[in-house]
Parts: C-alpha cells; sequence; structure tokens
C-alpha cells in the first residue's frame, strides 16, 4: 500500500460551553470526537454528513485554520500539529482549499487576476511576469478566458466564481486539495460542470483531494473512499463503490435512501433518516446515532460502538457488525 499523503490520528475539537456567574466552563461541543483517517497520494477521500456532523470542522482543523484540541495530523511526513507559526505558514502553500461559497471567499474589491495572483506574491512565486502569465494561464485551465483577469467577481456566475476559486488553489501547485462542499451553493445544472472540471484538474495534474460533501451522491463517481460522519465522529470508512453497492452503518443506509433514484424498481434497504441531528452540547449516551436508529437496542444507548475492520477496507462502527 502506498504511504498516505495525509495521516489524521485521533483529531478533536472541542468548544467549552461557559455558565453562571463566573462564566465557568460547565461542557464542551464536541465539533470532532477523535476521527482518524489517512487520504492517499493521488487519491479522492470523500468526507460526508449532514451539516453538523463536524465534516467542515475537520477540514479546518487539520490545517490549523482552527486550533485542534487534541490530535495528530501528519502532512508529507510532517506532524502539521508540532509546527510552529512560520513553518505552518510554508506547510499551507501545500494545503490549498476551495470553498462552498464562492463569493463570499473571493475579495470584491480585487480583480480576478489579483486574487489569483495573491498566493504566489504570499508564497514568494515568480517575478511580476510570470505570476501574470500564470494567471492567464491558469484561467484557461479552469475552462475560462485569460482575457477575464482584469474583471471583478461581481461579474460573474456562481459557477464561474467557483472556478475561479479553484484557479487561485491551484496557483501554488498543492500537494492537497480540501474542497469543503464545493458545489453545493451552486445551481444543479452547474454542479455536475465542476465537478467535472475537479475530476480532469485531477487526472491531469495527479491532485489529491479531501472532498467534503454532505450529499453521498456528490461524491460518489468523484471519490475513491468515502468517511461518513455523524456528530463529530466517523461512523463508516470504505471504498466508494463498496459503500454505495453494500453499506453497513444503518446512517449509511439510511443518506444513501435519502438520494433520489431515477429508477422506479430500485428499493432501497436503508430507512429514510427520521428527526435532526442531536444537539452535539448533549450528544445521546452510548452509540450516538441511537435516537433514530430502527436497530438500536439497550446496549446500543449505553454501549458507544468504535470503527472496526468488518471486511477488508470497509470499517464500521455500530453492534450490528461486532
Ligand atoms: Fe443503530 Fe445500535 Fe448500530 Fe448505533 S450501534 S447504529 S443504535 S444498531
Amino acid at each position: 500500500m502506498a504511504e498516505p499523503l495525509l495521516t489524521v490520528e485521533g483529531l478533536k475539537k472541542y468548544y467549552p460551553i461557559e455558565g453562571g456567574v463566573w462564566r465557568k466552563t460547565i461542557g464542551y461541543v464536541k465539533a470532532v470526537d477523535g476521527v482518524s483517517f489517512e487520504v492517499f497520494k493521488g487519491e479522492t477521500f470523500g468526507l460526508v454528513g449532514e451539516s453538523g456532523c463536524g465534516k467542515s470542522t475537520t477540514g479546518r482543523a487539520l490545517m490549523r485554520l482552527i486550533e485542534p484540541t487534541e490530535g495528530r495530523v501528519v502532512f508529507a511526513g510532517q506532524d502539521i500539529t508540532a509546527l510552529d507559526k512560520r513553518m505552518l505558514r510554508k506547510l499551507r502553500k501545500d494545503i490549498q482549499m476551495i470553498f462552498q461559497d464562492p463569493f463570499a471567499s473571493l475579495n470584491p474589491r480585487q480583480t480576478v487576476g489579483q486574487i489569483i495572483e495573491e498566493p504566489m506574491i504570499v508564497h514568494k512565486i515568480g517575478t511580476k511576469a510570470e505570476r501574470k502569465k500564470r494567471v492567464r494561464e491558469l484561467l484557461e485551465v479552469v475552462g475560462l478566458s485569460s482575457a477575464y483577469a482584469d474583471r471583478y467577481p461581481h461579474q460573474f456566475s456562481g459557477g464561474q466564481r467557483q472556478r475561479i476559486g479553484i484557479a487561485r488553489a491551484l496557483a501554488v501547485d498543492p500537494k492537497l486539495i480540501i474542497a469543503d462542499e464545493p458545489i453545493s451553493a451552486l445551481d444543479v445544472s452547474i454542479q455536475s460542470q465542476v465537478l467535472n472540471l475537479l475530476q480532469d484538474l485531477q487526472e491531469a495534474f495527479g491532485l489529491t483531494f479531501l472532498f467534503i460533501a454532505h450529499d453521498l451522491s456528490a461524491v460518489h463517481h468523484f471519490a475513491d473512499r468515502v468517511g461518513v460522519m455523524y456528530l463529530g465522529r466517523l461512523v463508516e470508512v470504505a471504498e466508494s463503490d463498496r459503500l454505495y453497492a453494500s453499506p453497513k452503518h444503518p446512517y449509511t443506509k439510511a443518506l444513501l435512501a435519502s438520494v433520489p433514484v431515477p429508477d422506479p424498481d430500485y428499493k432501497s434497504e436503508g430507512e429514510v433518516l427520521q428527526g435532526d441531528v442531536p444537539n452535539p452540547a448533549d450528544p445521546p449516551s452510548g452509540c450516538a446515532f441511537h435516537p433514530r436508529c430502527p436497530f438500536a437496542t439497550d446496549h446500543c444507548r449505553r454501549v458507544r460502538p468504535e470503527l472496526k475492520t468488518v471486511e477488508e477496507e470497509h470499517r464500521v462502527a455500530c453492534h450490528l457488525y461486532a
């Protein structure tokens, strides 16, 4: 097996809850609660779950855009969690992010050319003339005209703005791209175009992706492996095709059952999800999914299941597979 490019071990992000007259810490919101996974060079690892499950916090904590509470993140042999600010800034060149809302993530007062050039200036890459040339090349790489460099973000559609965000991420030749719900703010008709672009870029430049999404169907064809998160923890990790063909965790089955399928004969074995994600400040005892799970037993209510290998390359956290 190839060496992982990224190894995340026991990552936690807890936010203190303050209360009382003295504003003492009376508890924690465990947004990410002991998440471990690897991403191998050239692959796409999909991280999926409903909003509030901790997937975006995981993406931000692992590159220390927010400081993790605990855990270790090793990227290309370097322990990110142990780096000082200067080293961290250098390493950020190799890990770039694409955000959900392309409009909010682009400075409206900068031209598209300035936006794409900025990371190259920050990381001292090339002369001014070389950077301008690279901006033009990158615009074409993401399917936009190089003549757009002098325009401003508001002059573009949502899909075009996401392409600009992708060009900015590519500007410093990153080794890993964390794409945080990159298509969920776009019109359905545009989503597949942006997904296809990301897939083409991955093939052309050998990129590695951590692809965060709330919709399992969005990652099916793009991700090589998928991790399903529920209330701050991974509940199932498997190869993408295996996960879709034979999901094991009742939550994954329910997520798949909620994806509309255009085949009237298709019968999903999962129950459609009932209720909302519980409050992470007051998570259910035992298996956090038990209030929504049709198979929950007393044992599930008392004992939290660990993520265990149940088949080759297939890990599940559920007592049904103990
Ligand atoms: Fe359901 Fe129990 Fe499995 Fe949790 S451990 S998913 S409650 S069967």
